[in-house]
């Protein structure tokens, strides 16, 4: 089966279309992104009704550069996947729209996707890819979540953030010491060249029971510290190392105790804080230690793309899920309201 996906939940226009027919990696035969980074950067965060309008400009030629890299026409397509929500309420109408018209013109099914939990099974799309059932952490810049997926759309939330988003927090950092937006990858860079032991970040909540995160607070700490130095660019570097390591041990420590918890050994993590190189090495060490396993997307694939929701929409079409021809998003959906994969079958 080969669908075609169409991300537009925020301020990235993805699309890519995926193959059932070979499975794994080698089922991504094409995908584009496009971000408007450039267009929301003079107003240091994304503006709803910018981003709205740049989906429509970019989509159609996105489509059809993703279809020639593929080497197919609309008529080789057997579905079409959109993100339905949660996000940006016009910007998802655009995708929505797109998508739902494109399938009804080609008599194919259309599915709508959840963001998260295209996030979630991203890294089902490498190849070796783990099975439920498994803990996911959700690490982006609107959710840091715990998950733990006991079959394909059975999802219950062990526990979240009670405030910022872990790459809110990275974003919110980055800017506050004067780098430009979205300040979190820049951040993670310039921690690269940091000194370690300079400056100290608590490892908030992690000395309670319990699955929550909270990440607000350590801006606050941040911009003391930041207020209080010489403010050099090495300063910045040191400050930047001491909060990566904050959050990530924070991420650690919660995913270990999740995966006690559950009674499980595979840890899945997705979302646009699941590149982060230092994310990636101590998670892998905590998991090897326990003789388990964790599993990621490349890092292209754990920011907003379209391959993920054409992955999530390939799984669900072929279990007999589609939506009729109304186009409608849920700007807020919670994950946990998703029907179970063999619920869809009826098996
Ligand atoms: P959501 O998926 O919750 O709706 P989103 O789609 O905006 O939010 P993603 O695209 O998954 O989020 O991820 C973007 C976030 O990931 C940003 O906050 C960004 O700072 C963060 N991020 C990306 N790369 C890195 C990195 N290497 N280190 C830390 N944070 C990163
Ligand atoms: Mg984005
Ligand atoms: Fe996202």
């Amino acid at each position: 089966m080969r669908v075609l996906g169409i991300e537009s939940s925020c301020d990235e226009t993805g699309v890519a279309v995926y193959d059932t027919a070979f499975g794994g990696a080698a089922g991504l035969r094409a995908h584009e992104v496009y971000s408007q980074i450039d267009l929301h950067a003079a107003y240091g965060g994304v503006v709803p009704e910018l981003a709205s309008r740049d989906h429509v400009r970019k989509l159609l030629p996105l489509v059809r550069e993703t279809l020639r890299e593929a080497g197919l026409s609309t008529t080789e397509l057997d579905g079409v996947a959109y993100t339905a929500g949660p996000g940006l309420v016009g910007a998802l109408m655009v995708g929505a729209g797109f998508a739902r018209a494109l399938a009804f013109a080609l008599e194919i099914p259309a599915v709508a996707v959840h963001h998260m939990e295209g996030h979630l099974l991203a890294p089902l799309m490498e190849d070796d890819p783990p099975e439920p059932p498994f803990v996911a952490l959700l690490v982006s810049g609107g959710h840091t979540q715990l998950v733990h997926v006991a079959r394909i759309g059975d999802y219950r939330l062990l526990g979240e953030t009670l405030d910022d988003a872990a790459g809110e927090a990275f974003d919110k950092t980055a800017k506050l010491m004067g780098l430009p937006y979205p300040g979190g990858p820049q951040l993670a860079k310039l921690a690269g060249i940091g000194r370690p032991g300079l400056f100290k970040f608590s490892r908030p909540m992690v000395d309670r029971p319990g699955l929550d995160f909270s990440f607000s607070g350590l801006k606050t700490q941040v911009l003391l510290a930041w207020r209080g130095s010489d403010q050099s660019d090495q300063t910045r570097a040191d400050i930047a190392l001491a909060f990566e390591e904050a959050v990530v041990d924070t991420l650690r420590i919660k995913c270990e105790r999740a995966l006690d918890a559950a009674g499980c050994d595979t840890l899945v993590v997705a979302g646009g804080v699941g590149a982060n190189r230092k994310l990636r090495e101590q998670l892998q060490t905590m998991a090897a230690k326990r003789g388990g396993r964790v599993c990621f997307p490349r890092p292209e694939l754990c920011t907003d793309n379209g391959a993920m929701i054409a992955f999530a929409g390939a799984l669900r079409l072929q279990a007999g899920e589609s939506v009729d021809a109304q186009v409608k998003v849920r700007p807020r959906w919670d994950m946990a309201e998703l029907p179970t994969l063999d619920t869809v079958t009826g098996s």
